[in-house]
């Protein structure tokens, strides 16, 4: 069942509501602005309704919160006004509520309403989740991982830990094309991702589709050295899957991975990290493909085989 909040500092009018609205859906009533916004932070909600005079945090106050925070932003509100309140759901739908209701309420109109916004809602929320994944995958897309991948740095900063980027890069697919055909080549893409995928499947492990045959992986809290041996069970899994290949590097299809592990410091520079991960994908090709190569961000390097 959906789950819709009702902020209202008049406990009957919020119960009138939940009323009307109850045989439909599970309705959570609260009093004031603050107790409001907890529970809107909770993730559970499709939709609020939202008085606008109340004492404390007016609902325009709260509606602004509501906007500012990234677990309630997309959460569409209705507005509770009066008779005589032309200029407050002008003000109201300026902020960003996406319609208002008109005490004394009409029940087919209250159900009417929630049902429309609720069905949008759920539209949006669809339709923002495929723009973030790649259609060929399934996986996160380029898009997705840039938004990521600054997020998860600065955090892992805060926090002190180790941050792994890694590039990796079908071999030789322009022959693979060539031989086999564009349709199978979008099948080998898909087949390493899943590979990948199903090694990176901590909360904090992510993985993105870059470009055509490249991905990018990030893991947080893995130590240098462990990561580069995580990295080369990845790219032997790919190797294990035998997808016949006629290139020079191996009778399969290979992956070349070039990554890098730091702990993010405070006058660090996102893209340098991914300059250098390109620096090892760009050496593990030139010593011949279908191997990893690893950089501590000092001086160290290892180079797998
Ligand atoms: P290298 O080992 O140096 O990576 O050689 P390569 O041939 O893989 O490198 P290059 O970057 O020259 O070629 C990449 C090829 O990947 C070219 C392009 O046709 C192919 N490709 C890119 N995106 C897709 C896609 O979505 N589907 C398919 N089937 N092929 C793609
Ligand atoms: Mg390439
Ligand atoms: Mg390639």
């Amino acid at each position: 069942m959906e789950h819709i909040l009702v902020i209202d500092d008049s406990r009957a009018q919020a119960e009138y509501l939940k009323s009307i609205l109850s045989s439909d859906y599970a309705v959570t009533t609260c009093q004031n602005g603050e107790e409001g916004l907890d529970l809107a932070k909770s993730g559970q909600f499709s939709l609020i309704f939202l008085d606008i005079i109340m004492p404390e945090m007016d609902g325009f106050t709260l509606l602004r919160k509501l906007q500012e925070t990234l677990v309630t932003k997309y959460i569409p509100v209705i507005l509770i006004t009066g008779l005589s309140d032309v200029q407050h759901e002008e003000k109201g739908l300026t902020l960003g509520a996406v319609d208002y209701i008109t005490k004394p309420f009409s029940p087919i109109t209250v159900k009417a309403r929630a049902n429309t916004h609720i069905k949008l809602f759920h539209y949006q929320m669809h339709f923002m989740k495929q723009a973030m994944v790649d259609q060929l995958t399934g996986i996160a897309n380029r898009r997705r991982y840039k938004e990521y991948s600054i997020a998860k740095w600065r955090e892992a900063g805060r926090l002190g830990l180790p941050f792994t980027l890694c590039i990796f890069d079908i071999d030789k697919f322009k022959t693979y094309n060539d031989t086999f055909g564009h349709p199978a080549g979008d099948k080998v893409i898909a087949a390493v991702a899943k590979t990948a995928s199903s090694y990176l499947q901590r909360a904090t492990d992510f993985l993105a589709r870059y470009g055509g045959e490249e991905f990018v992986a990030i893991v947080v809290g893995m130590e240098a050295q462990e990561a580069f041996q995580f990295f080369q069970k990845i790219r032997q899994a790919v190797e294990d899957l035998h997808m016949p290949h006629n290139s020079a590097v191996s009778p399969w299809v290979t992956i070349s991975i070039g990554g890098v592990t730091l702990v993010p410091q405070n006058d660090d520079v996102y893209d340098t990290y991914l300059k250098i991960a390109d620096n090892m994908l760009y050496d593990a090709k030139e010593h011949g493909r279908n191997r990893v190569v690893w950089s501590n961000g000092n001086e160290e390097q290892w180079r797998e085989k």
